[in-house]
């Protein structure tokens, strides 16, 4: 019997590279195909508009998708449907439109539309309460599998659009969460990213009184030990309690991405974080004295409004202070309907190209400062691939490691000895 073809387009983040496979999922357990080339049947484009790049790439794809088959279904979600869904609908040919919500329904619903029936399925996302469960999601690559704990954010930073395209802070179940973990051991994964839009709000809409802390303690004592990493975290969720609970659980990587935005406090200000660079530095310390050789890895936007050249001497001083093991860098990017669109005091792009480049070189300095501490030691390395006998594989701080050998070493586990930092692929070369 010939199957339909389903094909997925994913653009953004590891959340939606998460429900992209759990959609893919609920075709493949209904009879679809799901294809990654060729013409298929059905499209499901699923977009991001977190900066103007995301979005303007997210409506090329859905303009091709349309190209590709003209008369196929095409259904886009995610935050850019959820965000321009009135252009969306005037302008393009969309037969299944869902945001944020819905998801789970998206078989149905595409079923519908090859039979003529469109969907049109977007309200305000502030209205959105529920945590929308699509299953246990089996993968195939058996290394690295995400698990989404939490949607949405409350935080409203002034140059966001999350919060309008996620709506509000929803936890999933922490029994889901244990079943996925168990899953994801169970088909032999050697690692877990706790995935979400912003982890640090878990259980904040929840009656209990539990934490991320919980989750990763309870993930860790179902998964016996296997590598748990974190997505990106907030500075004032790193308390001591946190550090103190963090520092016990088996598996935790010490690598934490701690989203800066800006090491000068006037830009924080205006951006609307809730934190000073001095609680950040105090957040890096304490995770510092707790973790051993831990990488701390950040954003940074550059060429907010306002942001004079003290100002962004000030950030950058301080990016240098702390001493991050990565960085990504942004030049800050107009998101119409946030306040930031609204600021006075712009700065050109020029200037914000230049802010960009002298901070990519601090980085790439920094990383290598970082790197070459652990010339000669011996790290554990999870290798992933092969290119030209050439083996790569990331530490747990997340330090990428090479090594050449004709062993197959893909999804293994292997402690080796660092030779160097090799500055121009800015890895670590291991004997
Ligand atoms: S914390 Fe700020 S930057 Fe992150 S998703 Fe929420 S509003 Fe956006």
């Amino acid at each position: 019997m010939i199957k339909i073809k389903v094909k997925f387009i994913t653009l953004g983040c590891k959340t939606n590279i998460y429900e992209s496979e759990a959609m893919a999922q609920l075709f493949e357990e209904s009879g679809y195909e799901v294809i990654k080339s060729g013409i298929a049947d059905i499209y499901v484009v699923n977009t991001c508009t977190v900066t103007g790049t995301g979005a303007s790439k997210s409506l090329k794809m859905i303009r091709r998708a349309r190209r590709e088959n003209p008369n196929g279904c095409l259904a886009v979600t995610g935050c850019l449907a959820q965000t321009e869904a009135e252009r969306l609908r005037k302008e393009e040919n969309i037969d299944v439109l869902i945001g944020n919500e819905h998801r789970a329904d998206i078989v149905g619903l595409c079923e519908e539309a090859l039979k003529g029936k469109k969907t049109d399925a977007i309200r305000d996302a502030r209205e959105i309460t529920e945590f929308e469960e699509l299953g246990i999601v089996h993968r195939q690559h058996r290394i690295r599998a995400e698990i989404k704990i939490e949607d949405g954010c409350n935080n409203f930073c002034s140059y966001c659009k999350i919060p309008y395209a996620r709506g509000p802070v929803r936890s999933r179940s922490m029994s889901k969460i244990e079943e996925e973990a168990k899953t994801i051991c169970n088909d032999g994964y050697s690692e877990i990213v706790l995935t979400g839009i912003h982890i640090g709000s878990y259980g904040k809409d929840l009656e209990e009184n539990i934490g991320l802390i919980d989750v990763i303690e309870r993930v860790s004592a179902v998964t016996d030990g296997i590598r748990i990493r974190l997505g990106s975290l907030e500075p004032v969720m790193i308390t001591e309690e946190f550090v103190r609970r963090a520092a016990k659980i088996k598996g935790l990587c010490p690598q934490f991405h701690l989203s800066l935005q800006s090491g000068c406090n006037r830009t924080l200000k205006a951006m609307n974080r809730h934190y000073s660079a001095e609680e950040f530095k105090t957040a890096v310390e304490n995770l510092r004295k707790a973790f051993e050789d831990c990488a701390i890895t950040t954003d940074l936007i550059v060429g907010f409004p306002g942001e004079s050249d003290d100002d962004f001497e000030e950030s950058k001083r301080f990016c240098e202070e702390i001493g991050f093991a990565q960085m990504h860098i942004f030049p800050y990017s107009v998101r119409e309907g946030t306040l930031a669109a609204k600021l006075p005091n712009r700065v050109p792009e020029s200037v914000k190209n230049t802010r960009c480049h002298t901070m990519l070189r601090k980085a790439a300095d920094m990383k290598k400062n970082f790197c070459e501490k652990f010339a000669g030691k011996e790290v554990d390395v999870l290798f992933e691939q092969e290119k030209n006998g050439v083996w790569s594989g990331m530490t747990a701080n997340y330090t990428e490691v090479r090594k050449k050998t004709k062993e197959n070493l893909r999804g293994k586990t292997l402690k080796v000895k660092v030779l160097e930092y090799d500055s121009e692929n800015e890895c670590l070369i291991a004997e």
